[in-house]
């Protein structure tokens, strides 16, 4: 770090208002909702908790009081790799930040710790581990700290997944520095996270600001899966073409051979998993992070604190565990809140293999019985025909009022229609047949086909061979995924797939109950909605910002958007600033940046348009 370059044009923020410093430093005219609020009650010295979605705008909820407080904001952030990107995007912004953690020399310690004393950082990023440690306590009592911010609050929750048990200790802040103030923040939804965390960190009587969890600008989508792979080519080609986007796979494998796929394709596809060399993850992050346009394809070991904010799509090929995960993983789309897609294809297979997985893991009964509520929870909005949206939100204790407009379902209602009397055939014929069968065998036996196996087992002599030839196999195959997921039908666990009556069907089969069926809707071209190059009139133009930005990036050794996020440069396009001082009007561009980058775009525009000059 070469703090020579920090100080000279720290803009004094000391002692200044919130807006004052959102508009200088940061560029932007309006807090978001929450941020306000929440600074102020930092700024005035008080504790609190905070719970945003991702992309909700978290950070500026500490680093904005961190400017107007005296004294150094110490974060705590649990991924030591994305400091490094976070204290570079500060420092484009005229913010002395800069971080502590194992990756650097004793000498660039040292310096660190000298500016820290010497009282010339704004903000500095520390790994909780390195906080610990009693060199570090010893420091932080003798300089002057303006704020403890706790990011990924919920690493402290041992129920959850991103678990951390370096933060258990980091209620010592709480008793060694009772006087400053600290904020806690999480994008984890649920109320016993919550209460874990006020309670670990010594926070319960701090005010805590829970903004809705909605992310409105996320196109949520789930379709049947027919062909995966050329599904998801498909999506990317018609909507996505040359954007960034990440996919998750279940399986090493899958990642592997989806990113060929899509490498085939000509798109630039890295996979991502744990059975790499830490090196070459780390490879392929750094590249998702400063190129433009990467995809990562990864299992769900990647994600977490990638704040990259102009991530076009997420896409599922295998069906998350549970809402949580779901949530969290599309959460990633679309931080700029530009719109951006959530997609997934599930099948009857997914179903039946986490059904399998979970009956078949070694889990207590408390433990499988709670996966198993998540699991449905997650199958449910799968099927269910009314607004996704509207759905997630309520699991998460979210009340949106309307049904969103910006879903699958709400855009394209899907048809149902009285599934009765197949769902009785269905289940007939697995009654019939031993309850040793898996679904193309069944789907055989119901449309009457004349083949080997049924021969070999005498199935055409069964009541309901030959009853289901009114149905498609494709259609056949979704009443049984359908009857899968709301647990009428379980894969045995042990067998290969073989579908087996559970208790709930008696009424069905008695045809005490109708049943109304999802109708999958046929094939079609999605929206395009969410495609944000299609908003770009002129493109011409376009590329010329993106490449201007591109390489001063390149220059300074960081991600495009560290210069400026796609929102600013749509911003800059559409109104043709001539004048630094017009150039300053628009979002996203503070002071520094002005000063810094300024006369590079203001000549790409001229440039475009010569006759003007
Ligand atoms: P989170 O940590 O909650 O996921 P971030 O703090 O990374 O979210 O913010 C998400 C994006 O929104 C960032 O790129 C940030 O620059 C932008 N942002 C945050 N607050 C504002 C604001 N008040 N006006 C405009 N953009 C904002
Ligand atoms: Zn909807």
């Amino acid at each position: 770090m070469d703090f020579q370059n920090l100080s000279p044009e720290k803009p004094d923020t000391s002692g200044a208002s919130p807006e004052t410093v959102l508009r200088q430093v940061f560029g932007y005219d309006a807090f978001r909702p929450l941020q306000g609020e929440v600074i102020h009650e930092i700024v005035a010295g008080r504790n609190a908790l905070v719970l945003m979605p991702t992309g909700g705008g978290k950070s500026l909820c500490y680093q904005v009081p961190a400017l107007v407080r005296a004294g150094t904001g110490v974060v705590i952030s649990p991924l030591i790799a994305l400091m490094q990107d976070q204290v570079a995007a500060l420092q484009q912004l005229g913010v002395r930040a800069a971080f502590l953690n194992s990756t650097m020399d004793f000498q660039q310690a040292r310096d660190t710790e000298n500016a820290l004393l010497t009282g010339e950082l704004d903000l500095l990023y520390c790994a909780p581990e390195r906080l610990l440690q009693p060199r570090t306590l010893g420091l932080l009592h003798e300089a002057s700290i303006s704020l403890f911010a706790i990011d990924e609050a919920h690493c402290v929750s041992q129920w959850g997944h991103d678990f951390r048990s370096d933060y258990l200790g980091l209620d010592i802040l709480a008793r060694d520095f009772a006087a400053i103030p600290r904020v806690a923040l999480t994008a984890t939804a649920d109320e016993r996270t919550r209460a874990e965390i006020a309670q670990r960190l010594s926070l319960v009587d701090a005010r805590h600001f829970v903004s809705g969890f909605d992310r409105p600008n996320i196109q949520y989508r789930i379709a049947p899966k027919t062909n995966a792979n050329k599904q998801l080519v498909d999506f990317i080609k018609a909507e996505h073409h040359g954007d960034a986007g990440i996919v998750y796979c279940l399986s090493r494998n899958k990642v592997e051979a989806t990113a060929k796929l899509l490498d085939s394709k000509g798109y630039t596809a890295l996979p991502y998993h744990a059975g790499l060399p830490s090196e070459q993850r780390a490879r392929n992050q750094e590249r998702f992070l400063r190129e433009e346009g990467v995809i990562i394809v990864a299992t769900i070991a990647f994600g977490m604190g990638i704040d990259k904010p102009d991530v076009r799509f997420v896409a599922h090929l295998d069906l998350p565990k549970s809402l949580e995960a779901y949530y969290q993983e599309t959460g990633r789309a679309g931080r700029d809140s530009h719109p951006s897609t959530a997609w997934m294809v599930y099948g009857l297979q997914d179903v039946i293999k986490l059904r399998q997985m979970l009956e078949s893991s070694t889990g207590n009964d408390h433990f499988k019985r709670l996966e198993r509520t998540k699991l449905d929870a997650m199958l449910g909005l799968c099927e269910i025909t009314t607004c996704r949206r509207q759905a997630l939100l309520r699991y998460f204790g979210d009340l949106l009022e309307n049904p969103c407009g910006n879903c699958d379902t709400c855009i394209t209602p899907p048809q149902t229609w009285d599934g009765t009397v197949a769902v009785q055939k269905a289940l007939s014929c697995v009654f019939r047949t031993g309850q040793r069968f898996g679904v193309t065998y069944l789907i055989d036996v119901l449309r009457g086909s004349e083949n080997e196996r049924i021969r070999q087992s005498g199935h055409q002599a069964v009541s309901t061979f030959g009853i289901g030839a009114d149905l498609s196999a494709t259609e056949w195959k979704s009443v049984f995924r359908q009857l899968v997921a709301n647990g009428y039908l379980r894969a045995d666990p042990d067998g290969y797939g073989a579908l087996q009556l559970t208790e709930t069907c008696r009424p069905l089969l008695k045809g005490e109950e109708t049943v109304h069926l999802r109708r999958d809707p046929a094939e079609k071209k999605a929206t395009g909605r969410s495609n944000v190059r299609e908003q770009v009139t002129d493109p011409v133009g376009w590329e010329a910002l993106r490449a201007c930005r591109k390489s001063l990036a390149d220059e300074q050794g960081v991600p495009p958007y560290v210069i400026f996020h796609d929102t600013t440069l749509f911003e800059i396009l559409a109104s043709r600033p001539r004048t630094l001082a017009e150039l300053a009007q628009i979002n996203g561009v503070g002071k520094a940046k002005l000063e810094r980058y300024g006369e590079a775009f203001l000549i790409t525009l001229a440039e475009l348009d010569p006759a003007t000059t």
